[in-house]
């Protein structure tokens, strides 16, 4: 098995490889190739293979007992420029393995590659698995790539608002970890809690332009001086908060960003994420707070998805019926595992030790195949597991 797992990923990550990685973004031809080949094993091995309106692809092994609820497994294809081995295409071929391994069960088992989960292209993460559940944003269709292309275009249909969800029973993401804490607590594999919750704020800061050499100190309403401000206030608070409230200031736009002028307004995007609810909403309101006297709109706002526990319970057991302890831990990043769970879908994820730190979406992206093998039997257990209908 370790053999076709890799040579999976191999072939997969050459879809759009280069020294600084792979490019395979939403709804290019990249993208085609890799639900292409995936299809192709799918059909190989025997699963009926069908494709949604927006191009998630689906390959059903059909159960013994096909009038019960599905269960899915699998993850996304496409990735950031400059995308990494495993970010994705684990999730899809460990899926398929589990599948082609465990072979027919009660319940019809599904592997499933979603579109456009990163949202490098289109600018908003998970199209796919939220086109599917209905959960688009009002005229996200219209958005736009950066040379011109609309995403309705890209998609070449036009999907159904409410999506076209049939609720599988459950859905297991295996994913890699893609941050340091497997590494840290020398875990090979951990089971999510929860998928934060996220907001985007911009802030606006303004001043008086002024000349650089002629205002006195004293005479100065300078707009980047009190975003500097800010944007310690934003570390602060996020680390006061704790509970795994994580905040960022990553784009600050200067205007009129000049050596020898007065900064007049200054532009801030705020990202901020935390695993709970309560948590999520104390720090907005306390970042609120440090914004005192800017202008502050809040771009977009998602909440935290808590995994379903009995299908956390699921993947535990199984993590143990392979000799692992069982790691819990919450995830950073979105995932179409997060969207399901909020489409009402029971869901768990399946995390893998990520090494060189945690680091993704570089070339640089790595797990050891003895992970990703534990992950693949744990995963087997699990869908063995919830595909019976006891
Ligand atoms: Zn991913």
């Amino acid at each position: 098995m370790d053999r076709r797992l890799t040579d999976r990923l191999d072939a997969l990550y050459a879809i759009g490889a280069h020294a600084a990685g792979a490019d395979r973004l939403a709804y290019t031809a990249n993208e085609d190739a890799a639900h292409a080949l995936v299809s192709t094993w799918m059909a190989d091995v025997g699963l009926e293979v069908a494709r949604d309106p927006v191009g998630n692809l689906f390959g059903r092994l059909r159960g013994t007992r096909p009038e019960l609820a599905e269960v899915w497994t699998g993850s996304h294809l496409d990735s950031v420029p400059g995308g990494g081995r495993f970010d994705g295409p684990l999730g899809v071929v460990a899926g398929l393995e589990a599948v082609e391994r465990i072979g027919r069960q009660e319940r019809t088992l599904c592997v499933v590659a979603f579109r456009d989960e990163e949202g490098s292209r289109f600018g908003r993460g998970c199209f796919g698995s939220r086109a599917l559940c209905g959960l688009l944003e009002p005229g996200e269709l219209d958005t736009r790539d950066a040379a011109g292309i609309a995403l309705r275009e890209a998609v070449g249909n036009e999907p159904s608002p409410g999506g076209w969800l049939d609720p599988p029973l459950a859905f297991v993401e295996v994913h890699i970890e893609q941050g340091p804490e497997l590494e840290r607590r020398s875990a090979p594999l951990g089971v999510v809690t929860a998928i934060v919750g996220l907001a985007r704020l911009a802030v606006i800061f303004d001043g008086r332009e002024g000349h650089a050499g002629t205002t006195p100190m004293s005479a100065r309403d300078d707009a980047l001086c009190k975003a500097a401000s800010f944007v310690l206030a934003v570390r602060d608070t996020a680390e006061r908060v704790g509970h795994g409230a994580v905040a960022t200031v990553g784009s600050v736009v200067v205007t009129p960003n000049a050596a020898n002028v007065i900064p007049a307004v200054v532009e801030l995007l705020v990202d901020a994420r935390a695993p709970e609810e309560t948590t999520l909403a104390e720090l907005l309101r306390e970042i609120q707070v440090a914004a005192a006297g800017a202008r502050l709109t809040q771009l977009r706002r998602t909440s935290p998805a808590p995994m379903d526990v009995g299908v956390r319970d699921v993947i535990g057991s199984a993590i143990v019926e392979v000799g692992v302890d069982v790691q819990e831990l919450y995830s950073g990043a979105g995932h179409d595992a997060g969207v399901l769970a909020r489409a009402g879908v029971p869901s768990g994820m399946l995390f893998v030790r990520s090494r060189n730190g945690g680091i993704s979406h570089s070339p640089d992206e790595h797990s050891d195949d003895a992970d990703v093998r534990r992950a693949v039997e744990a995963l087997m257990g699990a869908l063995r597991r919830l595909a019976s209908s006891a």
